[in-house]
């Protein structure tokens, strides 16, 4: 099959900002050998943008690959994709809004998918949460799998679970954070993790008592502009990376 055509020029302080995204979720525990973050096309909205396949910590402007949205790589030349870029790819078919996804497997994270307690808004940072935390798990449509989201119909379920929320957990495996702007999807992937965190210190703290988490109304105030587009966050970790990089 002939590669699809690209979407056009992607002005290169947006590839080493995905690329530097990459590198802020690894320095941030998010992300460690595995994991991938991408951002939808600039100028094209059915085409996204993300590394070739190797670890995220190593990335940098010359991995960013071009995709369709059925994740058909544009400008492979040669180099090799993530088996599960189709969690991106379904993701922006889907939501139009959604500029920016991020797929992990951070670990405080992944008992929210093994157990029946729902994850929870614990402080101001992680506001999103407040909309509620889906939980996809892939063995309901697809029986026993290697877990993995490698195909278009995998990412279909995954997308069709997350809905119109910003996160979705993955049984067994990570989760998924998305937002309108890559800086607010990486937010969003530090700071789900973080609440994870907070929640077990919460819980056992609490000793299994009520918790005095956000409501969804304090949810969508908090979630407002001034958190997910502030870029105070995003501008310490940038400048960290450019630190130590020649790009
Ligand atoms: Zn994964």
């Amino acid at each position: 099959m002939d590669a699809p055509s690209s979407g056009g020029a992607v002005a290169a302080e947006l590839l080493r900002d995905l690329a530097a995204a990459s590198r802020i979720l690894a320095a941030q525990g998010v992300v460690d050998g595995f994991g991938h973050v991408s951002m939808r096309h600039p100028s094209a909205p059915d085409r996204f943008l993300m590394a070739r396949s190797i670890a995220p910590a190593l990335v940098t402007p010359g991995d960013i690959i071009e995709y369709d949205l059925d994740c058909n790589p544009c400008n492979a030349g040669g180099r090799g994709s993530f088996l599960e870029r189709f969690i991106h790819g379904e993701i922006y078919k889907v939501r139009p809004d959604i500029m920016s996804v991020v797929h992990s497997h951070s670990p405080s994270v992944i008992p929210f998918g093994l157990v029946g307690v729902p994850m929870r808004a614990m402080f101001h940072n992680a506001a999103f949460v407040a909309a509620g935390v889906p939980v996809f798990d892939i063995r309901k449509a697809f029986g026993a799998t290697d877990m993995l989201v490698s195909d278009g119909a995998k990412g279909v379920a995954l997308a069709g679970i997350m809905g119109n929320k910003d996160i979705v957990l993955m049984r067994a495996h990570g989760s998924v954070a998305c937002g309108p702007t890559l800086q607010s999807a990486v937010f969003r992937a530090v700071y789900t993790e973080v609440n994870a965190r907070i929640q077990h210190w919460t819980m056992a703290l609490g000793g299994g008592g009520p918790i005095a988490a956000l409501d969804e109304e304090e949810g969508r105030l908090a979630d407002g502009p001034n958190r997910t587009a502030g870029t105070r966050a995003w501008d310490l970790w940038r400048a960290q990376v450019r630190a130590q990089v020649n790009w």
